[in-house]
């Protein structure tokens, strides 16, 4: 027996969708992943609230100079 391009269709669709359910959400945690690194990367500038580079010593939106806070 053969079976028609449909009916092939129809047999691999569940399995299409769970891998697309699975890669959506790896990208979703991934994407999460990544907001929470460059939060704990950055720090706000107290002037303009800014996202800075923590080392940064003059804030580059406002191009004013960023007191160093002891950690
Ligand atoms: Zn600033």
């Amino acid at each position: 027996m053969i079976f028609s391009p449909l009916e092939i269709l129809l047999c691999l669709a569940p399995f299409m969708l769970i891998m697309l359910t699975i890669g959506l959400g790896l990208y979703a945690q991934n994407v999460a992943l990544a907001r929470r690194e460059l939060e704990r990367n950055t720090r706000k500038c107290p002037h303009c609230k800014g996202l800075l580079n923590p080392e940064a010593y003059v804030c580059r939106f406002c191009s004013r100079e960023l007191v160093r806070e002891l950690r």
